[in-house]
């Protein structure tokens, strides 16, 4: 059993909506460990389209990290992903961010996640559910890679994570 952490982001329609069903695409690909809260975010690279909502969750999965990508990228077509400009608007981006210690890179699969460390609206929902988490290559925790951030985009939190 494998221990990931996916981010969750989208843009276009009810977003709410599209990480709900995100989230209840992936619980039937293993055990939804932990949720972030969600996080109204600035846009990043194409900077003009509407802002994001993004979210980080744990999941306890079975699946290789090429069948977790495969599951992952059938789950955004389900959901009505079109791949059109670059970083641009989505109705679901699922990244696979952490997959237990692993470090890989083949041309379709990077973990962790190339961009990490400096994407705060990442690093927020993943410092707010894993803080002592540490990254496998930078060998720091998840709250010290986000008081390192340098970036000023804003990530403000939507809804607090339930206490249950
Ligand atoms: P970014 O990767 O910078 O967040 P993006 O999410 O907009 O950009 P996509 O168009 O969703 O990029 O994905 C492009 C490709 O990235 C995918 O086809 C996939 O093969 C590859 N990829 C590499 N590493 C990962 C990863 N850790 N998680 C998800 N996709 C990955
Ligand atoms: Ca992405
Ligand atoms: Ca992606």
């Amino acid at each position: 059993m494998a221990t990931v952490y996916l981010g969750l982001g989208s843009n276009i329609g009810d977003t709410e909506k599209n990480l709900r069903e995100a989230v209840e695409a992936l619980a039937k690909r293993g055990a939804i460990a932990s949720v972030s809260s969600l996080y109204r975010t600035e846009p990043v690279g194409f900077v003009n389209q509407p802002w994001f909502l993004n979210q980080v969750i744990c999941l306890e999965t079975k699946l290789s990290p090429e069948d977790l990508l495969k599951a992952t990228q059938q789950i955004e077509n389900n959901l009505g992903r079109e791949r059109t400009i670059h970083w641009g608007p989505r109705t679901i981006d699922i990244d696979i961010l952490l997959y237990d210690n692993l470090v890989m890179a083949t041309p379709n699969l990077t973990i962790p996640h190339s961009w990490l460390s400096e994407r705060r609206f990442v690093l927020e929902p993943l410092a707010e559910i894993a803080p002592t988490l540490k990254h496998p290559i930078l060998e720091k925790t998840l709250t010290e890679l986000l008081q390192e951030l340098k970036n000023d985009k804003a990530v403000v939190i939507l809804k607090e994570r339930h206490s249950d």
